[in-house]
């Protein structure tokens, strides 16, 4: 088939799928899939397995060390050549929102706006993803490999599907992350990278009235902390250290034997990430009240996606790709992290926010706007095909 005839056919073909692309969004919002929620996460999955088997598509369970699974769909391609690097279309299953959340508001369309949990984060994204890749096998496959994976646990950073995505990530000729498109339209052309870390203050327990001198406040440790913590913020390397949430305590009369911190920190790049880890180290290493202790309980951590030449370059082709087809599409850098750090981390060209346009996402709000499921989708198809134009 002559070029031209195969990239009439994929976009000619988007076309038409308006109401079965529909049809999988309703599944899968209906679906909830929330990040602590593993069995729901898995049923997600179930949903794009059964969508991906129906269509003849190649579909790969991989296990991941929680339990969890990741889908793989590679779709081999057209001229085999072992040098051809492959294009991965990312996208993650999970969502913010508990289970349930889905019954009190299932999926809805009004007025060209689609409602429900994660309709635009992310589940119209791994839509529109299953159907490009699908346009391509139909078209006899893409002059490189594709591959589609639909991760389970971005929303707490990863931490099981993290080795699948960079092991899908390396080598990549490019990745498209179909997070929502802003509601400019928009892609996201930069991302912060992200650190959740938990802080626990160990001090000792004393009755506030008649033994006050025996003990050894941990809250007031932890407070002199957070201080510290917080002037490490610096607008003007785009650092940020935010303690959001506190706890701690055993009863206003009982000196606090015990203390935590909930702490986000942000940072644009890899070496201020390096920097700021440092920093909280040194902050939680000094020790303020004598014979308390403190340590990290937990950790995860988001890289930030750079923006590199290959990327600013994959950038430019996808915003090429989007003006053929009409539409203005620009870059804009947000604070919020997502697994596009990740592969860009590993050296893969990477975009991010490739997905239809949402709004207000982590919110009853949330909206995909459906007029640009297709748009978006033969935007993505479009700059695939012109990576070897
Ligand atoms: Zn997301």
């Amino acid at each position: 088939m002559p070029t031209d005839a195969r990239e009439s056919e994929i976009l000619s073909w988007l076309e038409q799928q308006q109401a079965p692309m529909l049809e999988l969004l309703g599944a899968l919002v209906n679906t909830d899939s929330g990040s602590f929620d593993q069995e729901g996460v898995a049923r997600a999955g179930h949903v794009i397995e059964a969508h991906l088997m129906g269509r003849n598509l190649p579909c790969e369970l991989i296990a991941q060390g929680d339990g969890s699974v990741s889908i793989r769909s590679t779709l081999p391609s057209r001229e085999p050549a072992a040098s051809n690097a492959h294009v991965l279309l990312l996208g993650h299953r999970d969502t913010v929102f508990p289970k349930g959340t889905a019954a009190e508001r299932p999926f809805r369309v009004e007025n060209g706006r689609a409602y429900g949990p994660g309709v635009a984060d992310m589940k119209a994204g791994l839509v529109m993803n299953a159907f490009v890749l699908e346009a391509f096998a139909r078209a006899g496959g893409a002059a490189r490999p594709l591959v589609a994976l639909f991760t389970s646990d971005e929303e707490i950073a990863s931490p099981a599907s993290r080795a699948t995505i960079e092991a899908a990530a390396r080598g990549a000729r490019a990745v498209f992350n179909a997070e929502p498109g802003r509601p400019s339209g928009n892609i996201v052309s930069g991302r912060k990278g992200a650190m959740f870390l938990t802080v626990e203050v160990t001090g000792k327990a004393a009755h506030s009235g008649s033994s006050h001198d025996q003990g050894i406040s941990a809250i007031e440790e932890l407070c002199r902390k957070v201080q510290a913590l917080h002037t490490l913020t610096d607008y003007t390397t785009g650092t940020t250290v935010n303690v959001g949430l506190i706890t701690g305590g055993q009863s206003v009369n009982t000196v606090a034997p015990r203390a935590e911190a909930k702490v986000d920190v942000r940072f644009k790049t890899m070496a201020a990430m390096a920097e700021a880890e440092a920093a909280i180290e040194a902050v939680l290493g000094h020790t303020h009240l004598r014979d308390t202790t403190t340590k990290i309980t937990a950790k995860a951590a988001f890289l930030p996606l750079e923006q590199t030449p290959a990327s600013q370059a994959l950038f430019d082709l996808y915003v090429a790709a989007a003006a053929e087809l009409g539409m203005t599409v620009g870059g804009e850098y947000t604070g919020g992290s997502a697994d596009s750090g990740f592969t860009a981390a590993v050296g893969a060209p990477t975009v991010c926010g490739t997905g239809p346009i949402g709004e207000k996402a982590h919110s009853p709000d949330e909206v995909c706007h459906v007029e640009t499921l297709i748009p978006r989708a033969k935007a993505l198809a479009l700059a695939i095909l012109r990576l070897d134009a």
